[in-house]
């Protein structure tokens, strides 16, 4: 069970990268630094200097320590500013020392797609956006350098491989390459998606409660006046004397309570067709078009008896309240307008009545 649980919350950890600029960089760091701590370990499979290994050690373990420290202090974006630079770094050396039938300067490719990507990626930037396109021209034009003076024929590597070593080089970088492009596709792709669920809530629903909006509901009644073929029933919800909430625990409290109420009406009525939304300051609505109208106030009923019996908690304060409940069947001879009116007018007459009380 732990187990289950420690691989669930990893992947919820794992999905949220995608959610955040900072987790998006870290992500770019690690990925840089496993790209470049396998390929220098294309060193110690092809080459045996002694002196190689030395230096790459040395590398590997500065690396490791970048890759701790930024993860730790989860900032510095002149570490990724510097990761970039010793990519360019890399790929000169490792081509200019092995050739370009290795094809490390393929590496530029996913290297640019790390920065261009994100410049088209909505509300996100590494750095801004001309700091972006200069390192995307100065790796094209190191690429182009490279083609220039290391494809030419006559071109002499630094270290002489076996043409079976040439190949495993191309293939190896050629793989990390098609494979860091599409975990970039990917990214950018979730970024996209990220937003536009983002950008769907900030229209759709409240922001304090996180039920649907005014706005919503009125589109959803609108649209099951329109293709229900059932009649549909609808309830406002008001909580009894809220004012005084404020007035003696706070407004924080006050808020706390009208997140707390929308949880619970959301819990209470979690099955298809049926929603809550926020009507105004304290007023909840809740729709429906699955239900008959006798379950439906039956519902109401059970929700308004287990607001009464709960306690809500805040900071020290331990707080009880109730709510007045109005509710009605629309059919289709009733327009939208009259219909909320008359489902308010019960909730007057609850009011009236003594609060904590359902009307129908
Ligand atoms: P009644 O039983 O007649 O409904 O009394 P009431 O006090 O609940 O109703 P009234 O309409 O007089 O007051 C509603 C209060 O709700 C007034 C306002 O300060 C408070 N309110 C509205 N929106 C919010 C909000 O977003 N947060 C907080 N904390 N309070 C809110
Ligand atoms: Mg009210
Ligand atoms: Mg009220």
């Amino acid at each position: 069970m732990v187990l289950v649980e420690k691989i669930k919350n990893f992947i919820d950890d794992f999905n949220s990268i995608f959610d955040s600029d900072k987790g998006f960089n870290r992500f770019l760091t690690v990925w840089l630094n496993y790209f470049i701590l396998i390929s220098i370990l294309n060193f110690f499979i092809f080459l045996h200097y002694s002196i190689l290994y030395a230096i790459t050690a040395v590398v590997v373990v500065a690396y490791l320590i970048y890759c701790y420290r930024f993860i730790k202090e989860d900032k510095p974006d002149w570490l990724l500013r510097n990761l970039f630079g010793v990519m360019e770094f890399y790929i000169i050396v490792m081509t200019t020392s092995f050739g370009f039938d290795c094809g490390f300067q393929n590496v530029v490719f996913s290297t640019t797609m790390a920065f261009f990507l994100p410049l088209y990626s909505p509300n996100y930037a590494i750095f801004d956006p001309r700091t972006l396109r200069d390192f995307s021209i100065t790796f094209l034009l190191t690429y182009a350098c490279l083609y220039l003076v290391c494809g030419d024929p006559s071109y002499v590597p630094f270290f002489e491989v076996s043409d079976t070593t040439v190949k495993i080089l191309y293939v190896m970088n050629s793989i990390e390459t098609v494979v860091s492009i599409v975990l970039f596709a990917k990214f950018y792709i979730s970024r996209n998606n990220y937003f536009r669920r983002v950008l769907t809530r900030r229209e759709d629903f409240d922001e304090l409660t996180n039920v649907y909006n005014r706005f919503a509901i009125n589109k959803m009644i609108t649209n099951m006046y329109q293709n229900s073929k059932k009649d549909f029933d609808i309830a406002i919800v008001d909580i009894d004397f809220f004012k005084k909430i404020n007035d003696t625990y706070g407004h924080n409290a006050g808020d706390k309570v009208l997140q707390n109420i929308a949880r619970f009406l959301k819990k209470a009525v979690r099955r298809d067709g049926t929603f809550v939304g926020r009507w105004g300051g304290e007023e909840f609505i809740i729709v429906s078009d699955t239900m008959s109208y006798h379950s439906f106030v039956n519902l109401l009923k059970k929700i308004r008896k287990s607001i009464e019996e709960y306690e809500f908690h805040y900071k020290k304060d331990k707080i009880r309240l109730t709510v007045s409940i109005g509710a009605n069947s629309g059919s289709k001879e009733l327009v939208v307008e009259e219909l909320i009116k008359s489902a308010d007018d019960n909730l007057y007459k609850a009011k009236e009545n003594g609060r904590n009380k359902v009307v129908s």
